[in-house]
């Protein structure tokens, strides 16, 4: 079952929780330039790896997750 995995990089503030508690290994940090200003944020290179456990949405302080069933 695929899963459709999106961050809001304006509301990620690079705290790395997603890495850390994400059982897929979904997540990787870049530095991204984000409304003309460089961040690191947490990117979703492994989305197909994704098993929508939701644990990232749940943890994410900033509510910066969204992860949706395609
Ligand atoms: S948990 Fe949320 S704020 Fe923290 S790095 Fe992941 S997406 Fe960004
Ligand atoms: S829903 Fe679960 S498997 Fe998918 S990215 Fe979030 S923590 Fe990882």
């Amino acid at each position: 079952m695929p899963f459709k995995v999106t961050v809001d990089y304006k509301a990620c503030t690079g705290c790395e929780t997603c890495v850390q508690v994400c059982p897929s290994q979904v997540y990787e940090m870049q530095e991204m330039d984000v409304d003309g200003e460089k961040k690191n944020v947490s990117v979703p290179v492994r989305a197909q790896d994704c098993i929508g456990c939701m644990t990232c949405v749940a943890q994410c302080p900033s509510q910066a997750i969204t992860v949706e069933e395609e």
